[in-house]
């Protein structure tokens, strides 16, 4: 997919980072995301990727309160998310729809399935987590790793897990992260690489 003059004049500035450039902003708009995100974390994720030029299709949950944020009014939270960011999304980044691609963006608890990327925004009762997963990274590990953590943090930390988690996805699009990992966001903005847990085919 060739990029077009107004897409380069929008995305000049991450096409100018070296990591980026034109072929990596070609890679962030092929790809996309179903989203299952109902607050803070999620729906920061889901702005971002948004901004980015990646696609995000909405799950067919309703927000809940802490979905308001960069994407969300107050007013909105109760109605179902695919109605909302059908009409949000486009005042964000035309370019986030339609819907395409084969990742997955998610809070836990979430069942998992497609060829990914996946990313999981979570928490572990002190810390949010994301765990993600490349496309050939294996499943089990990735859900054996989620297993135990809980819903992402709300308010300031369920925000910056989520614009983490997005920065995740995006990485994983353009191939600059392992195929399976987990990083901890603690209080102050703190990043710290957690254990990938194996599963027991991969002992
Ligand atoms: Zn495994």
């Amino acid at each position: 997919m060739a990029l077009r003059e107004e897409q380069i004049l929008r995305y000049s500035r991450q096409i100018l980072l070296r990591e980026v450039g034109g072929r990596g902003q070609e890679k962030l708009l092929a790809g996309g995301v179903r989203l299952k995100a109902t607050g803070t974390a999620g729906l920061t994720a889901a702005a971002y990727v948004a901004a980015g030029g990646t696609a995000v299709e909405a799950g067919p949950e309703s927000l809940v309160p802490g979905a308001e944020g960069f994407l969300v009014k107050a007013d909105e939270v109760g109605r179902p998310g695919p109605e909302v960011l059908a009409r949000v999304l486009p005042d964000v980044n035309a370019d986030a729809l339609p819907a395409r691609g084969t990742g997955r963006l998610a809070e836990l608890p979430a069942a998992w399935d497609g060829e990914g990327p996946w990313v999981a925004l979570g928490g572990d009762g002190t810390r949010g987590v994301v765990v993600f997963r490349g496309t050939t990274g294996c499943p089990g590990c990735f859900e054996a790793t989620t297993a135990g953590l809980g819903a992402p943090p709300s308010g300031a930390l369920g925000v910056g897990l989520g614009a983490l988690g997005a920065l995740i996805l995006q990485r994983l699009l353009l191939g600059m992260e392992p195929v399976l990992g987990a990083r901890g966001w603690d209080a102050p903005g703190m990043l710290t690489d957690l254990p990938v847990r194996r599963c027991g085919r991969c002992g």
